[in-house]
């Protein structure tokens, strides 16, 4: 069996990482990561081995990482900064170059273009719901999620297999305990429901998505459901969420 090669960008992020550990306990994947910081990398995983550094805002240092890769899962993320002020409301902002258009847009844009000039045939984007409302607190913070639409956009119209992965806010818990919900174009935002998800649930979900060919070519908005108590549906059925699911953005 040949071993398919995977590259997890984002792999010091707290999504990122979890996907790049799944990957490399697949059977039949190897994984490797793509990241920005060797320390962190250093402080996250056993070794440095089977990483490779750069930045997305830098095309040229995303063509050696992609090299003999089939697939690539995209985690990267613009990540706004609390300023230093005394007011009582919190204000945010971006590093510079670090805004939601370098990183979200054209970063994405640049891993995508790598991707293509690789020969890789996959490509999972882990995004976030809230793309279609101009009002939405983090749209309003520098239009991150439009941006990040954006670029779900320019990978449909790639041509390359696509899948896009849109989680509602993500939490640090345990993945794997609860119902997972998907759905289209932020209906999930006003379905009654909280919509969250463990960031273990969504990296498990990335990693489903290499393996289930009713993934290909599916962008989606995804939460999960409360832990129930007794416990409720699980979703352990990756084959039947992706048929859940429908092409175009
Ligand atoms: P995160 O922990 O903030 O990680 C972001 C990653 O992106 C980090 O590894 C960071 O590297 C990397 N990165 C940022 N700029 C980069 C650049 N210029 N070049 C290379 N790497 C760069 O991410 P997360 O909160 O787990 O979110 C994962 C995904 O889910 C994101 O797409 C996010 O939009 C989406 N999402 C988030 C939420 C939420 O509630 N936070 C909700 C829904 C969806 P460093 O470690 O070097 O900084």
């Amino acid at each position: 069996m040949t071993v398919k090669q995977v590259l997890v960008t984002g792999a010091t992020g707290r999504t990122g990482s979890l996907v790049l550990q799944k990957c490399r306990q697949l059977a039949g994947y190897r994984g490797r990561g793509l990241a920005r910081s060797r320390s962190k990398v250093e402080a996250l995983f056993p070794s440095v081995a089977d990483f490779y550094f750069g930045d997305v805002t830098d095309l040229s240092t995303l063509h050696p990482a992609m090299l003999g890769c089939r697939a690539l899962v995209i985690v990267t993320s613009s990540v706004p900064k609390r300023k230093s002020t005394s007011g009582d409301q919190p204000e945010f902002e971006f590093e510079p170059g670090g805004s939601p258009e370098a990183v979200d847009y054209y970063g994405h844009c640049h891993q995508i273009d790598a991707a293509q000039a690789a020969g890789i045939e996959h490509v999972v984007l882990v995004g976030s719901m809230g793309g279609t409302q101009a009002n939405h607190p983090l749209n309003r913070l520098g239009q991150v999620l439009i941006w990040k639409r954006r670029a779900e956009q320019y990978l449909i119209e790639s041509g390359l297999i696509y899948t896009i992965i849109r989680a509602g806010g993500l939490q640090d818990q345990p993945g794997g305990r609860r119902e997972l919900v998907v759905g289209k174009n932020d209906t999930l935002l006003n379905a009654g429901m909280s919509p969250t998800i463990p960031r273990a649930d969504v990296a498990e979900l990335a990693v489903q998505a290499l393996q289930h060919p009713e993934a290909c070519n599916k962008a989606f908005d995804v939460i999960a459901k409360p832990e129930a108590d007794p416990p409720g549906v699980i979703t352990q059925d990756f084959m039947a969420l992706f048929q859940q699911t429908r092409p175009g953005l």
